[in-house]
């Protein structure tokens, strides 16, 4: 059995640890719904592109920005309406 401590310090683990950390760099660079997502979903990224350092997946549009969008269309709806009170 692998200890965990050779894991860690295995090339191949830093290897995905850094690919990792571009794609959710390039999340926070490019993505509008960083703040509500943090660049997450990341077995996704690699079903769905092959790498962990991208950003913008099937994923993202369906669970994140269409609810975020839904979301802030009914704050906004809201916020309007009790302005007009
Ligand atoms: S929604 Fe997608 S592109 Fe946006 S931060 Fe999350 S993982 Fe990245």
């Amino acid at each position: 059995m692998t200890d965990i401590s050779e894991i860690l310090k295995s090339q191949k683990f830093l290897e995905i640890n850094s690919e990792i950390r571009n794609g959710v760099k390039k999340c926070k660079e490019t993505c509008d719904f960083f703040s509500i997502c943090g660049g997450g979903y990341i077995s996704n990224k690699l079903a769905e592109h092959g790498s962990f350092d991208v950003t913008e997946r099937l994923t993202c549009k369906l669970r994140i920005k269409e609810s975020g969008n839904i979301l802030l269309d009914y704050l906004e709806s809201e916020y309007i309406k009790n302005m007009k009170r």
